[in-house]
């Protein structure tokens, strides 16, 4: 099997090579927007567009031309794969019911990317880029496999490279240490193992992003203070942004170096809501806060990490699972009575039936676990119903007696205790801090 994996690094660049990059970007998005406009043109009168080959003959014409000999300067292959890009997205554009738009001309700063098919080469720190000669780069980590495509893109103020690599792996080698997750809303990320992460806390960068945002709508629009202030705001969801792709980067990594087989909820069923209002015993705090705005980001950051886990597993041979999560949280693990009165608390499962008393979160995750068997028992036939019910019930009352689920040289242990405790619920179960290696 053919995975793939991406690699993104901070260029160092000083003023002559961001010129060229400038240029070469500015060479690419000149020849989109033309391709574009050619194309929107004859689509108005209803005539038929050009096809790939006869727009790279078109993109030869400009070349030649004196108006357009800039877009000689330009490595040719990048304008090319511009061209290539259009019509991949005019393509899905074209393609029913995907709900993809026709591309959009791009704009200056905001698209500034080119990408290499070919010719990249990489010797440690310093990358290779035809026709712009050999950059320096902040390595923050190995680069495996073969190098299928680099792509240059600048973000805010800094440019980096994307470096696409592919490698041939054994399809599912490691299904040892098994795992569910329970994805939490604001507070917790529970590991069916009894770990559990405490969410990375943003509240005080997204509150001083509120203010600047407030100072903003105070500004005259489009004075010189404005933009000064738009910039800052910038500036200020690059930091948070950052900073959570950073997480989840490091948290899918600490799961995948450690386990198989994740399985995970689909996020697409899951209710995001749930934590946010509580329950009628337990309402949840800063509801009218959390609901909106924190709802979409957080289910954009799971997605960001469900993706991140499922290529580094695929990398190292394991599998993710995708199930539904629906009543997780009010299953019981041991007998499997669902019911709405098994949830005393936010964070208190107790059965009604057989007594099982843990923690929600986990429940949920060892639940999740339980699923994902299922599910891969159809898919592999490697478990029997009742080796699945046996594993579960190992880990529901042995707990979390294993050692640690994500252990590293450097370790950044989670402070705050789990919801459980902090009620001061007596778990029988009782949940270990997890344990982040960087
Ligand atoms: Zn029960």
């Amino acid at each position: 099997m053919i995975v793939r994996q991406a690699y993104k690094f901070r260029l160092k660049t000083n003023e002559e090579l961001e010129q060229k990059l400038v240029q070469f970007s500015g060479c690419c998005r000149f020849v989109w927007n033309k391709a574009i406009a050619l194309i929107k043109f004859r689509l108005d009168h209803n005539i038929s567009i050009p096809w790939y080959n006869d727009m790279a003959g078109f993109l030869g014409l400009w070349k030649r031309s004196e108006e357009y000999a800039f877009l000689n300067d330009a490595h040719s292959q990048i304008l090319q794969q511009t061209l290539k890009d259009l019509y991949k997205a005019i393509e899905s554009a074209f393609a029913r019911g995907n709900g993809i738009r026709f591309p959009k001309f791009k704009k200056k700063y905001r698209h500034d990317s080119f990408r290499y098919p070919q010719g990249v080469k990489i010797d440690n720190r310093r990358i290779f880029l035809p026709k712009i000669g050999w950059v320096r780069f902040y390595k923050s980590r190995e680069i495996e496999g073969k190098i299928k495509q680099v792509i240059v893109k600048r973000e805010y103020k800094h440019w980096y490279v994307s470096v696409i690599t592919e490698k041939e792996v054994e399809p599912i080698t490691r299904l040892h240490s098994p795992i569910g997750i329970d994805l939490g809303v604001r507070k917790i990320i529970t590991l069916s193992d009894g770990t559990y992460f405490k969410p990375l806390d943003l509240t005080k960068l997204e509150k001083k992003l509120k203010r600047e945002q407030r100072r903003l709508a105070k500004k005259k629009k489009f004075s010189k203070n404005w933009y000064k202030q738009k910039a800052r705001i910038t500036k200020l969801w690059q930091k948070i942004k950052n900073k959570r792709y950073d997480y989840v980067h490091k948290l899918s990594t600490a799961i995948a170096k450690n386990h198989g087989i994740v399985v995970v909820e689909d996020l697409r069923i899951k209710n995001m809501t749930r934590s946010a209002r509580g329950t009628i015993d337990n309402p949840g705090y800063n509801v009218k806060q959390k609901a909106g705005l924190n709802r979409s980001i957080l289910r954009q950051a799971w997605g960001i990490f469900l993706r991140l886990l499922e290529y580094k597993l695929e990398w190292s041979g394991g599998r993710l699972v995708v199930v539904n999560p629906r009543y997780s949280s009010f299953t019981c693990p041991v007998c499997g009575l669902t019911s709405r009165e098994n949830r005393k608390s936010q964070a208190r499962f107790v059965c009604e039936n057989c007594g099982f008393e843990a923690n929600a979160d986990f429940v949920a995750a060892l639940n999740i676990l339980e699923r994902g068997f299922k599910n891969l028992s159809e898919d592999l036939c490697f478990l029997t119903q009742k080796r699945i019910k046996e594993l579960v019930l190992e880990l529901s009352t042995a707990g979390t007696a294993g050692g640690n689920a994500c252990g590293g040289s450097a370790l950044l242990p989670v402070k705050q205790e789990p919801a459980g405790n902090r009620e001061g619920v007596m778990l029988p179960v009782k949940l270990k801090q997890g344990i982040l290696s960087l």
